[in-house]
């Protein structure tokens, strides 16, 4: 590893090889994936290429990895068919001859054979070895993967389908790379957080992060905003993962701490999974009725497994008749209008007794583009949570943005809204 290279971390390139990946139709998504886990054994990825079935497109690109980077990451390319050549331009760049492997020819051949089937002749070009390669058995398919070192740098191709790369990455080239990358490790922490905007969390973090950027190790942060949502991502790149992760979880203590109520979690969870876990501890059920979210609460409840426990189900009360059969009083949608806290509330308490549970979630609001008025323009959304102590919470939020933005931010005040009643109960004791 050098450190020009490396620039004091060592340094990944990678490179997706596929004309797919550069249709409308198509994007490489095992960059992603193998980001994070480079990461996670140290290397910094400085680029990612996207190149074609172009032999000598991806010579060139190949070339410019290997001057750039101490690891090359190459996916893709590795078929049976003509147009998967990412073994023969390594094999030219490298000068290393290609030569038959007979142990893959049999492994492939079973694979086969295991499927009542005969191997077909092209499938011979897959046990093409550049000379001097290690070999990276694939369990889940015929193209194996090859490590090889290139000069400096070392070189691993891997097969394009995610599900087969995957494993092969981390039982296979994670353990690898660790010793190029001079044991450095990346630690990672995420705070979520919701329902305030990013310069408001940027306003209560910033005191606590911006002095640990000067610590050792220091600590790099940036804030993703997301619809709702925002990220507080905490990192530390070092020799000493344990390091680390002391000095990040004392910053997730500390941080946690100034943004209160608004983390949702700081272990990844999403919203829907931490309000399910409220949900459960209580032993409380929800019922819902969603008007402007056309069901999403419901949908992105029950994305979450084992959510029969706590979601009773719903209503989509999208027209005032469905409102007035739940049992919402005419005269309350004539005198304040369907897009009202009265309304939301009212939807809240008859969802609630109707399903005879512990809470009712209702929403009723203007995703737009028709249907505002000047006291209620597009975005104008009210929401109500009845529960069995107390009357019911109502909020009125003004949401921006087109129809589906709306929708989505819509549902996720309604999570958030149940989030904070349930941490507020569970505060209280139980
Ligand atoms: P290949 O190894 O080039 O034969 O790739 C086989 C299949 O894997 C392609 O048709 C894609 O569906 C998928 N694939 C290849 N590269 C990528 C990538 N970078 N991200 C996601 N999927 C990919
Ligand atoms: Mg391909």
């Amino acid at each position: 590893m050098t450190q020009e290279r490396g620039r004091g971390r060592s340094s990944a390139v990678i490179v997706a090889v596929g004309s797919e990946l550069l249709t409308p139709h198509k994007i490489d998504t095992n960059s992603l994936f193998l980001t994070e886990r480079l990461n996670g054994v140290g290397f910094a990825v400085i680029q990612k290429l996207v190149v074609g079935d172009d032999p000598s497109g991806l010579s060139r690109a190949l070339g410019y990895a290997l001057r750039l980077a101490d690891v090359v990451i190459v996916t893709g390319g590795l078929g049976p068919t003509a147009d998967d050549v990412t073994r023969d331009v390594v094999a030219e760049l490298l000068g290393a001859p290609l030569e038959e492997s007979p142990a893959i020819v049999e492994a492939i051949r079973a694979r086969f054979t295991a499927r009542g089937l005969e191997m077909p002749e092209i499938n011979r070009r897959q046990a093409a070895v550049p000379r001097g390669a290690q070999i990276l058995e694939n369990p889940r398919g015929t193209a194996p993967g090859l490590w090889l070192s290139a000069g400096e740098a070392c070189l691993a191709l891997l097969p394009g389908p995610p599900r087969e790369l995957r494993p092969m990455f981390e039982r296979l080239v994670q353990d690898r790379l660790a010793p190029v990358s001079d044991g450095r490790r990346v630690e990672r922490r995420m705070i979520r957080t919701t329902g305030r905007t990013e310069s408001h969390i940027d306003e209560l973090a910033r005191p606590i992060y911006e002095p640990l950027a000067a610590r050792q190790p220091p600590v790099e942060t940036t804030i993703l905003a997301s619809l709702g949502q925002i990220d507080l991502h905490l990192s530390t790149v070092g020799p000493e993962p344990e390091a680390g992760a002391r000095v990040l979880d004392a910053a997730v203590a500390d941080l946690a701490g100034v943004l209160g109520n608004s983390v949702v979690s700081t272990d990844g969870r999403s919203l829907p999974e931490v309000v399910g876990e409220l949900l459960r501890r209580r032993g409380a059920r929800v019922a819902l009725a969603e008007s402007c979210t056309g069901g999403l609460i419901a949908s992105r409840l029950t994305d979450v497994p084992g959510s029969s426990a706590y979601v009773h189900g719903g209503w989509v009360l999208y027209s005032n008749e469905a409102k007035v059969a739940l049992g919402v009083s005419r005269e309350l949608i004539e005198s304040h209008g369907a897009v009202s806290e009265p309304v939301a509330e009212a939807m809240a308490v008859a969802a609630r007794d109707a399903a005879n549970v512990e809470f009712g979630l209702a929403v009723t609001g203007i995703a737009g583009p028709g249907g505002a008025t000047p006291s209620k323009p597009v975005g104008t959304v009210c929401l109500a949570l009845a529960g069995t102590a107390g009357p019911p919470r109502v909020r009125r939020v003004q949401l921006p943005g087109d129809r589906e933005r709306v929708k989505f931010q819509a549902s996720q005040a309604g999570l958030d809204l149940l989030r904070r009643a349930l941490l507020r109960a569970t505060d209280a004791g139980p």
